[in-house]
């Protein structure tokens, strides 16, 4: 076994060592770092900009004003502290929504993430039983049901401009590449290993196929579609896995709107549904609640 000392004497190592050893043997113990403060949120879009959103997304809000207004209301209402609340997120893989989103409050604990492309639930019951069991005793499991679409201030809907890039891209790149395939007539529905989601994807968006066509912006249509059936899918399971341990589930489904990268993003709520564990019955059921508040 290797000594102190001889690491010592093999210098580039002792080095890399140097602060655990310093911390070890200065205090005995080191001290959890107890103190996380949320990073300063983005600006507000353009007012052009907003009112593009709002137009098609009827009381969307910047994303910081969601979970402020979120957790206020489940504190007043349902006494649920914040840190008794983990996060889960069926939301697309895609690196913009986890860099403009979930760091405003680290006391809540998550995102444990359910989504694959576009945000469809892909973990299935199996990532539903295992984040459930992550649930703090007496805690609230939150579950974001949410696909995204980019809003860029030069190519408008299903595009954003991302950091360091010269031109908005394809946002989100899984839902409009199936678009525009289904536009074509080339789209389909290949269920294979190699691109399952993808495959689920397309099946999805040609069962829908003349709603998403014959709408005024195919891509906000399939978006919502996409939204719906993530909805679907997580309703059908989440009451299965086991809860004993826990207070509330809160699902809210709605979509994330993309800004461009130096705004926030936009959080757009269609259906929020809160189920008390122990009544066992849903206690609250709100459509497209335009923000939440009018109930501080
Ligand atoms: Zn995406």
């Amino acid at each position: 076994m290797l000594s102190l000392k001889s690491f010592a004497m093999n210098t580039p190592y002792f080095i890399s060592l140097l602060p655990l050893v310093l911390a070890l043997s200065s205090c005995g113990k080191i001290e959890p770092n107890t103190v996380a403060t949320a990073p300063p949120f983005l600006p507000n879009a353009p007012a052009k900009t907003e009112e593009a959103i709002r137009k098609d997304f009827p009381g969307a809000i910047p994303g910081h004003e969601f979970s402020d207004s979120l957790i206020h209301y489940l504190q007043k209402k349902y006494k649920i502290e914040p840190d008794k609340i983990l996060l889960g997120a069926s939301t697309c893989v895609d690196d913009i929504i986890y860099t403009k989103n979930f760091h405003f409050h680290p006391e809540i604990k998550g995102p444990f993430h359910l989504g694959g492309l576009a945000g469809l639930p892909f973990t299935g019951i199996s990532g539903l039983d295992a984040f459930a069991h992550h649930i703090p005793d007496s805690g609230t499991l939150v579950l974001l049901v949410e696909p995204h679409i980019g809003y860029s201030e030069k190519k408008g809907w299903g595009f954003v401009l991302r950091h360091e890039q010269p031109e908005a891209s394809s946002c989100c790149g899984a839902l409009m590449g199936t678009l525009g395939k289904l536009q074509a007539g080339t789209l389909k529905a290949d269920l294979s290993e190699d691109d399952y989601q993808g495959g689920k994807i397309a099946e999805l968006a040609l069962r829908y196929k003349s709603e998403i066509l014959d709408a005024e912006i195919p891509i906000i249509e399939l978006t919502r579609i996409t939204s719906l059936s993530a909805e679907k899918q997580i309703s059908a399971h989440v009451l299965d896995v086991s809860l004993e341990h826990a207070k509330y589930i809160v699902i809210i489904t709605g979509v994330i709107i993309n800004t461009d990268f130096s705004f926030t993003d936009y959080q757009y709520m269609d259906h929020i549904q809160i189920y008390d564990v122990r009544k066992k019955s849903f206690v609250e059921d709100l459509r497209n609640p335009q923000g939440l508040t009018s109930a501080h």
